[in-house]
């Protein structure tokens, strides 16, 4: 099919909740994408987050191939062994104790909050449910988490949202002191705000946050959707602020582009969730398990280090330009969001679709990079040229 072809029967027939971008893309190969007439685009979002390690990644294409020759579900009623060894990884690699898969973002964080809840209620009893997010937060699409998300937009339509949940600013500890109630069980954070601009939160604030919610055994649910799976340099973001949370939820990136998500809980919450209270139908699916298996094994402390440093020249060389449409710089690794001034973020993306460069915007004010962990210099150089001439 033909790139206006597509577009027509999209328009035709699917619901139309995405405001896309005017670009078709059929594959890819690292981080270059292919339109159907051959136009090419480098990509500085990866799907959002998603496809960790690339398009053509050879070895996690011949691992989940070998998977689904062999089996490519089998249900939770029975064992398998790409979820053990999954599992297995992550509970070693974050110090934490065990994990619940699930298949996408939100479903996690569901389940985290289903956790946290559960958590108080069976140590305190009913009337200790509420949980504290904060304001310009995301946590996902379903009634839930849209209550949990922070910012009011997202507050609209859908009423009735699920009540419990309060939203304080980011980075002032005593907002949250004056709002951890006796009906608190737990604090959902992310370390840095994706969707709500790439606002990172400050490392005092994270620890003064855990601190203060160990003391009243309040739990640190943090959401690692966007910032976890190698994105900010390390394995998750939370290892790099020096705390230990109770709950991370983690999605997008972590079975390199395919569905999976889930969430990792420290000993004291790894009992909480117990037979009949939680479940889903495709959660550790076998395929999604295998690639997620590869996509950590090539994320090793030297791809680590790596993601370090391509994020440090991407943001150095933006720097290096002295243009009057750029402002702040910010993130960690290669999680970058470069404030506009004087631009509509949404019309420099557009403007870089078209001139050969997929891009994201976040929050109201800024331009988002959330590139393959695995892209070469070389690509970098030819985005960020783009990126140059469209600023
Ligand atoms: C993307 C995202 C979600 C939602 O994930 P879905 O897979 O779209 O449900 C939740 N939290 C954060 C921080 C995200 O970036």
């Amino acid at each position: 099919m033909t790139g206006t072809e597509i577009k027509a029967l999209d328009a035709q027939n699917v619901m139309q909740t995405y405001g896309r971008f005017d670009a078709v893309i059929e594959r890819g190969e690292g981080a270059t994408l292919y339109s159907p007439e051959g136009k090419q685009y480098i990509d500085f979002t990866s799907g959002i987050g998603v496809n960790s390690i690339g398009y053509g990644n050879k070895k996690w294409v011949d691992a989940i191939t070998a998977q689904a020759m062999k089996l490519q579900h089998i249900s939770n009623l029975y064992y398998s062994e790409p979820y053990v060894k999954l599992a297995e990884q992550l509970a070693s690699r974050t110090g934490m104790k065990n994990v619940f898969f699930s298949n996408a973002g939100g479903e996690a964080n569901e389940g985290m909050i289903k956790l946290a809840r559960k958590y108080s209620f069976d140590k305190y009893g009913r009337g200790r449910s509420t949980i504290i997010s904060l304001i310009q937060s995301f946590h996902g699409r379903t009634i839930t988490t849209l209550s949990a998300t922070g910012q009011e937009s997202f507050h609209n339509f859908f009423f009735p949202f699920t009540e419990g949940f309060k939203h304080v600013a980011a980075n002032e500890i005593e907002c949250l002191e004056n709002e951890l109630t006796d009906d608190v069980c737990a604090v959902m954070i992310e370390l840095i705000q994706g969707e709500g601009g790439v606002l990172p939160l400050d490392s005092e604030y994270v620890k003064a946050v855990a601190d203060l919610c160990a003391s009243k055994d309040v739990l640190v649910l943090v959401d690692e959707i966007q910032t976890g799976v190698g994105r900010t340099g390390t394995l998750f973001a939370f290892q790099q602020y020096g705390i230990k949370p109770d709950v991370i939820s983690f999605a997008k990136g972590i079975a390199g582009g395919l569905p999976m998500g889930g969430i990792i809980a420290n000993e004291k919450c790894s009992k909480v969730l117990t037979p009949g209270t939680h479940a889903t139908t495709f959660g550790g699916n076998p395929v999604s398990a295998a690639g997620a298996l590869e996509v950590l094994r090539q994320l090793d402390d030297a791809a680590l280090e790596e993601v370090t440093k391509k994020g440090e020249y991407i943001r150095n060389t933006i720097k290096g330009w002295n243009k009057s449409a750029v402002g702040e710089i910010r993130g960690k690794g290669l999680m970058i969001g470069v404030s506009m001034k004087g631009v509509l973020p949404k019309d420099a993306a557009q403007a870089c679709v078209d001139n050969g460069l997929l891009m994201l915007t976040a929050g109201a004010d800024a331009l988002r990079m959330l590139p393959p962990l695995t892209i070469s210099y070389e690509e970098m150089d030819k985005g960020l040229e783009i990126l140059k001439s469209v600023l």
